[in-house]
């Protein structure tokens, strides 16, 4: 290869990207993990911290999932000091693929600090790697499902009771099953009537597609996280896709996984193949960075060596996740233009576009 030619590889890290959907402590390393054990004197062998790592599940027989790992790092991380060294290493690893903008949940209800405590360290920290490397990241604090739908409110009151200028909106993550969306509609109206942004996820783990459609009819949320299942309803997913509403998508998913062990039926059957060909506005995203052995440049070569798309796919998708994110409309028509030129230009030194089976090959576009 010449050496001013890129491989796909380079390319996947190094084209502009926004990641919509990255819980802030999905990103904590393992040695990070390892190093807060350690300060607080917390019991924890290496062997025991790598049953929530995706990377190393391998070599045990216990396996923790994502939400336990969150779950557990939310008790670990006592002192404001944490969060910030978080948040710079999330920046870190997120520059070194590539990205350019993170919106990042995070859970008020599962740390003992303060809300605005968290909030000022998070926001220190997120001045500082953009001075640094450029990244921009603002913050979606999110409700924990798993609790109360009064707890979401209380959450909601802590951040109109400290606005800040980086913190653009809600979530709602956790386990759905038993919490769906509309248990927290209280939580969503007071956020939407300070002018805060919403998104929820729903429709995760398989579960009714009604979720999805709970979430925009009657919460009225900016963007759905997973909605999945959609699928199954192909009248609904026709209109959403007419309405552009925008699914931020995770190849990673773990439930997938489980469903298809093997790796070309999990790949063909996936729903992100047959919710883009139905033309839904989908995002891809990483979710659990870290935790669930995955990176932004990945996440964007799973779509193309194992989804089928051609790297027009991927230029479309690029400018859905600017399209869809918060930052102001001037700012985001900026991005546009760059981040594509930019896109185009990497795309240019390619050594070879991706070959994609021609039984495999999607060619996205969304419905207009
Ligand atoms: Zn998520």
């Amino acid at each position: 290869m010449a050496s001013d030619t890129l491989s796909l590889s380079a390319f996947y890290h190094q084209f502009p990207k926004a990641d919509l959907h990255y819980h802030l402590l999905g990103g904590v390393r393992l040695e990070t993990m390892l190093a807060f054990a350690d300060k607080y004197g917390v019991d924890l062998p290496e062997q025991e911290a790598k049953c929530y790592y995706r990377a190393y599940q391998h070599e045990g027989s216990v396996v923790k999932g994502g939400i336990e790992a969150l779950t557990f790092l939310y008790q670990l991380m006592r002192e404001p000091e944490d969060y910030y060294r978080v948040l710079t290493e999330v920046a870190e690893d997120a520059h070194a693929c590539g990205v350019r903008y993170i919106e990042t949940f995070w859970n008020p209800s599962d740390t003992a600090l303060s809300y605005a405590t968290v909030t000022d360290t998070l926001a220190q920290a997120i001045e500082d790697v953009e001075q640094r490397l450029g990244l921009i990241v603002r913050l979606i604090p999110s409700i924990n499902r798993e609790k109360s739908p009064e707890e979401a409110v209380d959450m909601v009151n802590a951040m109109i009771a400290y606005p800040h200028p980086y913190v653009l909106g809600i979530g709602i993550d956790y386990k759905e099953h038993n919490a769906p969306v509309e248990h927290f509609w209280k939580a969503y109206a007071l956020a939407q009537s300070h002018g805060l942004r919403t998104t929820a996820h729903c429709s995760e783990f398989g579960l009714h597609w009604r979720n999805v459609e709970t979430g925009v009819e009657l919460i009225h949320v900016d963007r759905i996280d997973h909605g999945y299942t959609l699928i199954d309803n192909p009248e609904l997913t026709a209109l959403y896709a007419q309405h552009g509403i925008p699914f931020t998508v995770i190849p990673s998913n773990t439930y997938y996984f489980k469903l298809w062990p093997e790796h070309e039926q999990w790949a063909m059957n996936h729903p992100i193949r047959t919710m883009a060909k139905a033309g839904l506005n989908i995002i891809p995203c990483t979710d659990d960075w870290h935790i669930h052995d995955t990176t932004s440049a990945n996440c964007y070569r799973v779509m193309v060596e194992d989804f089928g798309f051609d790297l027009d796919s991927l230029r479309q998708m690029l400018i859905n996740s600017i399209e869809a994110c918060w930052m102001p409309e001037e700012l985001k028509q900026q991005w546009l233009t760059e981040w594509t030129t930019d896109f185009d230009r990497l795309r240019g030194t390619l050594a070879a576009e991706p070959v994609i089976a021609p039984h495999k090959l999607i060619q996205y576009c969304r419905a207009r």
